[in-house]
């Protein structure tokens, strides 16, 4: 299938590795000009140059902290620099937590609140009028099945998710008249190189079965018993921002193997 992609400008954030790498190739693969936004200046650069070359199409690394008004607005210059607008944007840059909410301080809550719902306001509210200009694009959040199936040990992470969801939701009543898409993924378990390295330290002391330990997890909670690879979420997140899915607005996409017990 054609996905209609391949004149277009997309923003991935944290693009340099795991998830937002794997779509960032996806991207590429589709003939789409990529923006990576990451803070590791080296790792990002080295991510786009890879791209670059693997696919032929034009990459860009931008170094920046999405956390910040100050990134989110250097981000929006290098695209519109590099590439003279934008039409895709993919919020992905985000992390887990570990914390209770009696112990957890103030700054820990809001640091998470601006990596996983400002980041979003902030690159939004700078691309949606350049994406409009251009005719309409689609704009991508990456939340999580936390968002609305909470795992009990990240409070933090389950409640900034479930904004980032909310704020999807009226994105994308607000923009639509703008010709833009907002829809949100909420992945299970995604097999990405830091559930692997969290996998080894977490089985190190008992022998290092760091593939048992995961499939122990992928046992537990998905019920098809398996992590998902990046490019199996990937492939359906590209589709979600290409025009083939141009009557899908406002939707929450469960990508989890049967993670979520509800309907
Ligand atoms: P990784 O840790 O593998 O990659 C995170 C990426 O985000 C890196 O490129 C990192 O680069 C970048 N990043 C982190 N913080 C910032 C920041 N403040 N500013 C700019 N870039 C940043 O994560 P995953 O690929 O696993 O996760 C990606 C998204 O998917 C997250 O939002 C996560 O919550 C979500 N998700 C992941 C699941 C999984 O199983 N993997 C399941 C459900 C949701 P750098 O450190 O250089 O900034």
């Amino acid at each position: 299938m054609d996905l209609g992609l391949s004149d277009k400008v997309a923003v991935i954030t944290g693009g340099s590795a795991g998830i937002g790498l794997g779509v960032a190739r996806c991207f590429a693969r589709e003939g789409t000009r990529v923006v990576l936004a990451a803070r590791d200046r080296e790792r990002v650069a080295g991510a786009a140059r890879d791209i670059a070359e693997e696919f032929g199409t034009e990459a860009l690394g931008h170094p920046c902290d999405v956390a910040t008004a100050e990134g989110c607005d250097s981000l929006i210059d290098a695209a519109r620099e590099a590439f003279g607008g934008v039409d895709i944007l993919v919020n992905n840059a985000g992390t887990g937590s570990n914390e209770t909410i009696l112990d957890a301080p103030d700054d820990k809550w809001q640091s998470y609140w601006d990596l996983h719902v400002m980041a979003a306001v902030r690159l939004a509210r700078g691309l949606a009028p350049i994406m409009a200009e251009r005719g309409g694009g689609a704009i991508l959040n990456n939340a999580s099945i936390c968002a609305v199936q909470p795992l009990w040990y990240e409070p933090i992470y389950n409640v900034t998710k479930a904004a980032l969801l909310m704020l999807s939701k009226n994105m994308a009543t607000e923009f639509i008249p703008m010709g833009i898409r907002v829809n949100t993924v909420n992945p299970g378990l995604i097999l990405t190189p830091d559930w692997i390295k969290t996998a080894k330290q977490l089985s190190a002391d008992t022998g290092g079965d760091w593939e048992g330990y995961l499939q122990s997890v992928a046992d537990e909670h998905a019920p098809i018993r398996r992590f998902g690879t990046v490019e199996e979420l990937a492939d359906f997140m590209v589709f979600l921002c290409s025009p083939r899915a141009s009557y899908v607005s406002g939707s929450v996409h469960h990508v989890d193997g049967g993670m979520l017990r509800s309907i």
